[in-house]
This record gives structure tokens, C-alpha cells and sequence, in this order.
């Protein structure tokens, strides 16, 4: 009993999280002409992530915060159809990549290896031969069985020439890739359609302006594809808009991109840039018919399965969400995934008001309690330094919400102050409206 209750006020103290601020890249790692995003600079000057060698990051713990949240969607969203979770090697034999054509076809952005018997590796950077030699060794797999719906949450490489704009384009990142199996071509588009609905919702939940698009298939192929984007200024990807019923499309799917046209309604279409941190691909057998994935069909025969394969690339949403909501050295982190909700910050100790410093732990415990926050509330315990400098970081870090324990805690009635920096306004409340305020903000996200 007495451990449930603990639980319940459990809050963070920010002198004990790992957060190196201020560290800038050092000179060997980055070259001087390497563009420079605004979400790079920030994660790492922030402390969130942490360069380790060109197009590598270490994930800090505030980072990590941030991943474990997108990864509590997706997984949300895939049990909701009912798709189950593994874990494949981060390597994948070589031949398996030879029978597909890709390992000519993939060029020198494939990372590969050899053991020590001189068996040669892929250091993945996605995972379609792996999942579809499973599917052949675990043969008979029923009709019965389908569809069958497998994800992961894994590393990925990718050998960039040039690693650009942090964890936008790195040579390390964190993917999830799911892949479906089903009987039949039909059976596989209604599969497709139903995990669009779930990325649809996945994105929805994230909380940032996405832009789907008919996508290009390249390197991984099939019939047909679909991206999803956040619209930014760096984005790599040039997609067309409908100004009329918004239909969207990737312009490289279009031989003339200079006059075009929607075709559904006429109307012109507008030329934007995207950063794609989605993509679903319907493959039907180009990978099922050469690794032999085959499940057994009504008349006990192998027959090749019908897949699809699905990614999402949880860091560089993470970077990409900066990108988009951001304008100022103030991060914007979207409600769902931003690393603490709130950061509560007292007086400086020896400080005139120093005596209201019992109401920050007194704050974080009814504020954690509060639906919405359990385990998302930071106290900036380090009370050598002012209110404002802390309040500064804060807003850098992008907190959603500060409540400044200050000089007006010492009235009659105390009052304490809100900053949302999300909108950045700010005002004085009694405790009774700081909590009826912060239970509203939670409901309403
Ligand atoms: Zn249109």
C-alpha cells in the first residue's frame, strides 16, 4: 500500500538528471562547413542529444524521455490492430541480401561486415530479407495465421556521404518498421489501408501538421506507396500540393513537376519541401517469391505472401517536431512528447523568499497526482542559481509549463507563476487555480 502511494508523488529532481547544457560539438567532430540545423543545435546545446562521431548521437536521458513516449504511441496504435512486437539482429546475413538484389543495388550507404570466419553481415538499415526468412524457417505457417503483423523498434544504419542536420539525416537512427503478411493481393491492400489508419492516428497523436503523400517507392519498391511529411524549410523531399482539395504528392513521382496539375480536381498545386519521417509500402511478393516466405494455403501448399512494410523514424521525428514548431533558441516540444511537462523552480537559496521553498515539493506532488502528469514533472532543485537563469534553461529545454515558486508565494494568499511557453504567456495563480488551470491543460492536449 505504502508503495503505491510513493509512487503516486514521484517527481524528478533536475540536479540529479544528466543533461551536459551548453556542450557545443567539439571541432574535430564537425566539420566547418557541415550545415547546421536549428534542431541540432538546440538538442545538442540543450543536452538532449550528444555528437559522438559524424552522423552518430548519443540519446541523453532527457532524450530518452522523449523516445520512450513515441514509442508509447506506436505501441498503443499497434496493438490496436492488433500488430505484435519483436526483435530481429541488428545483422543480417549477406547472402539473404544477395538472393534480393540489393546488396549491389543498395551502393556504398550499405554498412557491412565480417566475422570472424569471414561470413559476411548488413548492418541493417531495414529489415525486409530478415523477416521474410523467418517467415520461410518457420514454415507451415497457416492461412489460418493471417494476416500477421510484426514490428520493432530497433537501430538502423544508414552510411551517409554527408550526415546532415543532426539526427534529420544521420548514419545511426532509431526506426520502427513493421511488416505484414497476408494470402492475397486484396486481403494485403485491405491490410495497408488499415495500418495507414493507424499511422494516420500515430501522427494525429504526435500533435505536429503532417502531410501524406503518394510516395516514390525506390530502393525498397512494390506497387505502391505512401510518405508522411513535416513541412520545413530543410526538407529534403519536394512535394506538391493541391491548393483546391489538398491532395498531395511527392514531386518526383511527376516528369513534369513545373506546370503541375492535380489530378483530381484541376486546380493548381503549390511546390513545398518536407522532411519524411514516414513511410508504407505495399510489396506483394518482390521480396516473399526469392527468400521463399511462404505460408501454407487452404489446399496445405506454400504460396507466396502478399506483404507490406511500414517505418516510422522515431529520431528523426524527434529532430523534425523542432523543426516545425520552433522559431526561437526556445525549443517547442508537442504536448505528448515533450520530456518533462512541467519544471517547477523555487527560490534561490539565501534569497529574501527563501522561506516558501516548501511549497516546490508541496506543488510537485499534487500536480503529479494530477491525470496527465504521473512521472512528467521536474523540480530545478538547483537553488544556487537565480529563478531566472533556471527559468532561461527551461524555456530553452522546452518544458510546456514553469511555475515559478517566488516572492508573491510569501502573500497572504500565495500566488504562483505559470508561464506556458508554448504560447509564452504568463500569469499569477492562487494554488486552487494553479491546479483546476493544470488539470484543464491536461484534459484539453
Ligand atoms: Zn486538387
Amino acid at each position: 500500500m505504502y508503495q503505491s502511494i510513493h509512487r503516486l508523488y514521484h517527481h524528478h529532481c533536475l540536479s540529479k538528471i544528466f543533461q551536459p547544457v551548453n556542450l557545443k560539438p567539439k571541432d574535430s567532430n564537425v566539420k566547418k562547413d557541415e550545415p547546421m540545423s536549428l534542431s541540432q543545435k538546440l538538442l545538442v546545446e540543450t543536452g538532449i542529444i550528444s555528437l559522438r562521431s559524424n552522423g552518430m548521437f548519443a540519446l541523453l536521458p532527457l532524450g530518452q524521455r522523449i523516445l520512450k513516449k513515441l514509442m508509447m504511441i506506436i505501441d498503443e496504435e499497434m496493438i490496436s490492430v492488433s500488430a505484435q512486437r519483436l526483435t530481429l539482429p541488428l545483422l543480417t546475413s549477406a547472402d539473404l541480401w544477395k538472393i534480393t538484389g540489393r546488396w549491389n543495388s543498395t551502393g556504398q550507404e550499405l554498412l557491412s561486415l565480417q566475422d570472424r570466419h569471414n561470413r559476411e553481415y548488413v548492418l541493417s538499415p531495414t529489415h525486409e530479407e530478415a523477416i521474410t526468412s523467418l517467415l520461410r524457417d518457420v514454415y507451415p505457417l497457416s492461412f489460418r495465421q493471417l494476416p500477421l503483423k510484426l514490428y520493432q523498434i530497433t537501430s538502423k544504419f544508414r552510411d551517409e556521404m554527408k550526415p546532415r542536420f543532426g539526427l534529420i539525416r544521420c548514419r545511426e537512427f532509431v526506426m520502427k518498421d513493421l511488416y505484414t503478411f497476408d494470402e492475397s493481393e486484396a486481403k494485403a491492400i485491405e491490410t495497408y489501408s488499415e495500418i495507414c489508419n493507424a499511422y494516420d492516428k500515430i501522427f494525429q497523436r504526435i500533435g505536429v501538421p503532417f502531410i501524406k503523400v503518394a510516395g516514390d517507392c525506390g530502393n525498397i519498391g512494390g506497387s505502391f506507396s505512401h510518405e508522411y511529411h513535416y513541412q520545413a524549410v530543410i526538407g529534403e523531399d519536394t512535394l506538391l500540393v493541391c491548393h483546391g482539395c489538398q491532395e498531395a504528392t511527392n514531386a518526383q513521382l511527376l516528369s513534369d513537376s513545373v506546370n503541375a496539375v492535380c489530378s483530381k480536381c484541376g486546380s493548381d498545386m503549390a511546390t513545398i519541401t518536407g522532411i519524411e519521417v514516414g513511410h508504407t509500402f505495399l510489396l506483394g511478393t518482390k521480396y516473399s517469391e526469392p527468400l521463399g516466405g511462404c505460408y501454407q494455403n487452404k489446399q496445405g501448399k506454400p504460396e507466396a505472401a502478399h506483404m507490406g512494410c511500414y517505418g516510422v523514424g522515431l529520431t528523426r521525428v524527434m529532430a523534425a517536431v523542432v523543426e516545425v514548431l520552433t522559431t526561437s533558441d526556445n525549443i517547442i516540444w508537442p504536448w505528448e512528447i515533450a520530456p518533462f511537462k512541467v519544471c517547477i523552480i523555487g527560490p534561490k537559496e539565501g534569497s529574501l523568499e527563501a522561506g516558501v521553498t516548501r511549497w516546490v515539493n508541496h506543488l510537485a506532488k499534487v500536480l503529479s497526482s494530477l491525470p496527465g502528469y504521473e512521472d512528467d514533472i521536474v523540480v530545478d532543485d538547483r537553488h544556487r542559481l537565480t529563478i531566472g537563469k533556471r527559468v532561461l534553461e527551461a524555456r530553452r529545454t522546452g518544458y510546456p509549463y514553469i511555475v515559478v515558486v517566488g516572492k508573491k508565494a510569501q502573500e497572504d494568499v500565495p500566488m504562483f507563476e505559470l508561464i506556458h511557453t508554448t504560447t509564452d504567456e504568463s500569469c499569477y495563480l492562487s494554488h486552487h487555480m494553479l491546479i483546476t488551470h493544470m488539470r484543464g491543460a491536461a484534459q484539453n492536449k
